[in-house]
């Protein structure tokens, strides 16, 4: 299982029923959170995620729409009884933040944090490991220190091939073992994993890139992606805007799906000056059409992206904007 939930596709503000900055991956290893912006916790329980085998956070940068909902939601873990520590990784000065907030409240957790404070990439690092998952940091540009993050499949499970282990007395109990790569006898009968198994799908790539400038450059550090979560702050008429302040456009995001050969486009951080996206989805697709917009409480299935193609196209909600 390798899917992705957006937990908030709004820039700076939340407007029309969009959240602020925050997703959650939920893969065979675990649950991982990316940017906690204010509202999160919120959102993680209209959307009924479950953060029990919650891993780690990975926190992009600084700015307040991506940090803000970091106090809360771990009061609340810690309220819930949880006791498991959790790695955060955090561009420098936030865990001195945090604590700060934690000490003017007289609040504590109940459990630990192992943190891991990263500065500005100027590479691609690897920063978190376990057994079937790599993540990796790599530098954008922003206008304070950010980084993406590039998670990657590793050590693949081989599929079973059900036909011919039908044709075997073998209990079913025994599959995992051949799934995993390991010989198997039973009844005084060898099985070769290799006989009963087929090759493991490739593994599968997700990489986050919020907030950033647009360079050509970065792509090096997310080839091949399956899945690119890439900001588009703005229309490509608003350049000038996405310029200034550090951030992309939809045109943009899409060159770097296509630069950097990923299969899908996910296009976030949007500008509350946009009341529908699907015109940022019309630019993207003229240059990648497999391009789809983040829609806040969607989860996206790694293995299933094809069907969402068609079907991203939405509406422009009713709730107009609070002025
Ligand atoms: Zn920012």
């Amino acid at each position: 299982m390798f899917k992705v939930c957006v937990l908030g596709s709004s820039a700076a503000v939340p407007m029309f029923n969009r959240g602020l900055s925050s997703q959650v991956i939920i893969h065979d290893t675990g649950t991982y959170l990316i940017d906690c912006g204010e509202g999160t916790q919120f959102q993680i329980q209209k959307y009924k995620i479950k953060l029990k085998n919650l891993k780690a956070i990975f926190i992009s940068h600084n700015h307040g729409d991506h940090i803000l909902g970091l106090p809360g939601l771990l009061s609340t873990l810690s309220m819930f009884e949880r006791e498991e520590p959790l790695h955060i990784y955090a561009p420098e000065g936030l865990k001195v933040w945090f604590y700060d907030f934690l000490n003017l409240s007289k609040s504590f957790l109940r459990f630990d944090i192992e943190w891991t404070e990263l500065p500005q990439t100027s590479q691609k690092i690897l920063i978190y490991q376990i057994d079937k998952l790599s993540v990796f940091a790599f530098p954008l540009k922003h206008r304070i220190a950010c980084n993406g993050f590039y998670f990657l499949e590793k050590n693949k499970s081989f599929r079973l091939n059900i036909q011919k282990l039908k044709e075997t007395p073998l209990p079913k109990e025994y599959y995992p073992l051949l799934k995993s790569g390991e010989n198997v006898i039973y009844d005084n009968i060898f099985y070769d994993f290799h006989d009963y198994t087929l090759p493991p799908n490739p593994p599968l790539s997700y990489t986050y890139a919020s907030d950033t400038l647009y360079d050509e450059k970065f792509v090096e550090h997310f080839l091949d992606t399956h899945f690119l979560y890439h900001e588009s702050t703005f229309l490509d008429m608003d350049l000038e805007k996405a310029n200034l302040t550090f951030h992309s456009t939809a045109k943009q995001a899409a060159l770097q799906a296509l630069h950097s050969n990923s299969k899908y486009l996910m296009l976030g951080h949007f500008s509350a000056r946009y009341y529908d996206l699907n015109e940022l989805l019309m630019e993207a697709k003229a240059i990648f059409p497999n391009s789809m917009l983040a829609l806040d409480g969607k989860f996206y299935d790694l293995n299933h992206l094809d069907k969402e193609i068609n079907n991203s196209f939405v509406a422009a909600p009713d709730e107009k904007p609070i002025e």
